[in-house]
């Protein structure tokens, strides 16, 4: 590990540790406001300190718009943020969430693969929309709307509140198993692209591609080798061992499964709002196994150590640029 003091230098006792097992204090996978999440990038970065977190990563869905105002809180704490998102895009068919760990921010490339995302998920809303009319829904985009609360992109979960308060559901839960969730008619993967794209485009960034909790996709471990196997085709390297709380049997299984792929691990507790069963750094422990921390990965590795401000100085796209094209 270099030896690099810096404003953000960590005390020695919290070396990186050698291995997923054991680990405290990491979470790269949490949600904020600026997607389907509850709290603003503030905030969030408030409660991971509360509970002691020291290495975090926001990965909001298709966009890196809460980054900045939680990176300089992240400063002003002296936690390490590490500048993510987690994409969508679609693999045979199955919708697949890439999460993205940009080290060195946002290139070109990867840029205008977020502005198609952007515009890939405005023409996919008025699609849900118009396929919940016929379940009684009407005006439903200006309803899930209002359920955000705001301008940012819209997600399934805005039309899952948006059926709650239309009284079709009588809870969130039940919109996504019955109209929402994988297979539903509101589950509209079409506008996302390729897998390929997707990791091309971080990997035109200088950035790490990490498949999104792989257990989560109801595949058999048969189909999740052969997503692992185009995922590594197209430049991919890592994927979630662990995702919140996890089966630990199946857990070890895909540990397995990581190191014969040769994918290092990362983790994370995929947090989108306070008061549910997860919190910021809630995991299932990593179990002992043979897979390479995400940490160990030369793009990442000395940057969390804290071997410069550079995390700190990664360009993210400012929205500008979105509203330029
Ligand atoms: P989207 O990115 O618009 O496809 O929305 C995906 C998000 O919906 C996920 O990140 C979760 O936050 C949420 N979600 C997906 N499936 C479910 C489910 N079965 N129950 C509750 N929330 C879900
Ligand atoms: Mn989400
Ligand atoms: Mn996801
Ligand atoms: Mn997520």
């Amino acid at each position: 590990m270099p030896d690099c003091p810096t404003d953000f230098a960590l005390p020695a006792s919290d070396a990186l540790p050698a291995s997923l097992e054991g680990v405290a204090g990491w979470d790269l996978h949490m949600h904020s406001r600026a997607s389907d999440g509850a709290l603003t990038p503030t905030d969030l970065v408030d409660l991971c300190h509360a509970r002691g977190l020291t290495r975090i990563a926001l990965t909001d869905h298709d966009t890196l718009d809460g980054v900045t105002e939680a990176r300089e809180r992240c400063a002003a704490l002296g936690l390490q943020l590490i500048p993510a998102a987690e994409l969508s895009c679609q693999w045979r068919g199955i919708g697949i969430h890439i999460v993205a760990l940009l080290p060195q921010g946002v290139s070109a490339g990867l840029n205008a693969g977020l502005l198609q995302l952007a515009e890939a998920r405005t023409a996919r809303s008025r699609e849900i929309a118009h396929r919940l009319e016929k379940i009684g829904l009407d005006d439903g985009l200006a309803r899930a709307r209002r359920e955000a609360g705001s301008e940012r992109p819209l997600g399934r979960p805005d039309f899952a509140a948006a059926l709650v308060t239309a009284g079709l559901v009588p809870d969130r839960k039940t919109a996504f198993k019955r109209y929402l969730g994988a297979g539903k008619r509101g589950d509209v993967k079409t506008h996302w692209p390729a897998l390929e794209s997707v990791v091309g485009w971080i990997r035109d960034a200088g950035g790490v591609a990490v498949v999104a909790h792989p257990l989560r996709y109801g595949m058999t471990r048969r189909k999740r080798d052969l997503l692992f196997s185009a995922f590594i085709a197209a430049g991919g390297e890592a994927a979630e061992l662990v995702s919140g709380y996890q089966n630990p049997e199946l857990t070890r299984d895909l540990s397995r499964q990581l190191a014969f792929h040769g994918l290092y691990g990362s983790l994370g507790s995929d947090f989108h709002y306070p008061g549910g069963a997860l919190a910021p750094g809630t995991l299932t422990p990593p179990p002992r196994s043979h897979v390479v921390p995400i940490w160990r990965h030369p793009a990442l590795g000395p940057l969390i150590a804290g071997a410069s401000a550079a995390i700190g100085q990664a360009s993210i796209a400012p929205r500008l640029h979105h509203e330029r094209s």
